[in-house]
């Protein structure tokens, strides 16, 4: 094997220049292998599947693609060499619950929406997205934005390679009933006052519901977002409390189904939850307040959960420091606890787990400390892993593409110095970043 420091030296010298001291943030330009193909050299290696790392293992990645990923003495050197003989690599991250066009600090006055205009609307996202990637999330999942459409922008432009981002599914509006959780009916504005952009997804009944369907399909979404029950950060309503009825969510399981595409249902009560998987959902955000009968339900249907567990947190501290309405507050204490606690029954009930964090309640960036949450409530370091890489990828329809490091899919690694088995938080602070086979972000020496 060729030695891989003095390649990895260039590697160095390129980042170096980047901004050495302050935290590691995605390069200006990412590397792109002169050859078309990066061979990466790790520590240890975490696949995203298997039940157990492979110590001193090679990924070599080619024109985007992982083409070998395993013992280093299985693998023939290739192209450019990053060493990482003391960093443990992984798939890129997967957060499917990550509203990348919004931001936390705008949760708490939701008039903003009427007013801001597409040039800062696409600012914001692309922020988001730097902040996303640098994160280690190369993947991301995008369940609504107020302003429609907002998502699929960003979205194709980091496809286009305008944009430093995660590969994004966008689901460009949320499907919501009048006043609903999803609305932005805020008390003290008038109706006639609220721009029609920010209410597109906003039916009642069947029909109205499948035509909304269809409008998004139409522009272009990867799935369908239904707010099936009240939300936290909303006026009126209570968490738990259904709002579309079972022949609303079921008309919109048919068109997204018909499309191709999937659906998430954000419920946090018992009996939301329940009608939302019986009406055929793909995935359940939040979970707060489901019981035991949810819980085997989605077991038995293999319906993931999507549990925001790190959120409430969030909330609780920054929410009061910055006078956030006390109904959100309120709201968000009667759920945190309490969906802790249902995430561990969920886990013990062998229903799947999805990671999703609800960022953009938090801010960007910050995805990687639910980790730490889902450890301590129960779930073993490597299933979380595989939660926020495999599993997440099955549940997006992306299996084939992300969500691990096997021969075929995209070549999307993360490295951290250390052992992520024993320390969890080390994946809140990822210093390496591949896309793609692109080296976006690696520390400055
Ligand atoms: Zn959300």
């Amino acid at each position: 094997m060729r030695t891989p420091a003095r390649v990895s030296a260039c590697l160095f010298a390129l980042f170096s220049a980047a901004g050495a001291g302050a935290a590691p943030q995605l390069a200006t330009a990412p590397f792109r292998p002169d050859s078309g193909t990066l061979t990466v050299r790790c520590g240890m290696l975490i696949d995203g599947i298997s039940d157990t790392p492979v110590r001193d293992a090679t990924v070599i990645i080619r024109e985007g693609r992982v083409t070998y990923a395993g013992p280093t003495a299985g693998a023939t050197v290739q192209g450019e060499v990053l060493d990482l003989g003391k960093h443990t690599c992984l798939p890129g991250l997967i957060d499917m619950h990550d509203h990348i066009a919004d931001r936390p600090n705008d949760t708490h006055d939701l008039r903003i929406y009427f007013t801001r205009d597409a040039a800062t609307q696409r600012v914001v996202a692309q922020e988001n997205a730097n902040i996303t990637l640098a994160a280690g999330f190369t993947t991301i999942r995008s369940p609504g934005a107020y302003i429609a459409w907002a998502e699929n922008d960003i979205r194709d432009r980091v496809n286009r390679g305008e944009v430093a981002g995660p590969r994004i599914q966008a689901a460009g509006i949320y499907l919501t009933i009048p006043g609903g959780g999803g609305d932005l009916l805020v008390p003290g504005v008038a109706e006639k006052d609220i721009p029609a952009h920010v209410r597109m997804g906003v039916a009642r009944g069947p029909e109205q519901f499948a035509e909304k369907a269809r409008l998004a399909v139409a522009h272009g979404v990867d799935f369908i977002k239904v707010i099936a029950s009240g939300a936290v950060l909303a006026y009126g309503g209570v968490p738990g409390s259904p709002e579309m009825t079972p022949e609303e969510l079921r008309a919109v399981v048919q068109v997204a189904h018909a499309a191709g595409i999937k659906v998430a249902a954000h419920a946090h009560g018992a009996q939301s939850i329940k009608e939302a998987i019986e009406a055929g959902a793909d995935t359940i955000e939040h979970a707060s307040l489901a019981d035991d009968e949810a819980i085997a339900l989605a077991a038995k249907r293999k319906v993931a959960l999507s549990m925001d567990v790190y959120n409430g947190d969030y909330i609780a501290t920054v929410g009061r420091e910055q006078g956030w309405p006390e109904e959100f507050l309120r709201k968000n204490d009667e759920t945190t606890e309490a969906q802790r606690q249902v995430f561990t029954k969920a886990w013990k009930a062998g229903a799947p787990i999805v990671y999703g964090t609800d960022a953009a309640v938090y801010p960007h960036g910050l995805n990687g400390r639910q980790f730490r949450i889902m450890v301590a409530r129960g779930m073993p370091a490597m299933d979380a892993i595989r939660a926020a890489t495999s599993v997440s990828a099955r549940y997006m329809g992306w299996e084939d593409r992300v969500g691990a490091l096997a021969p075929g899919r995209f070549g999307d690694l993360i490295a951290v110095p250390g052992n992520p088995l024993e320390d969890i938080t080390l994946l809140e602070k990822v210093p390496v970043v591949v896309k793609g086979g692109l080296l976006f972000k690696y520390p400055a020496k």
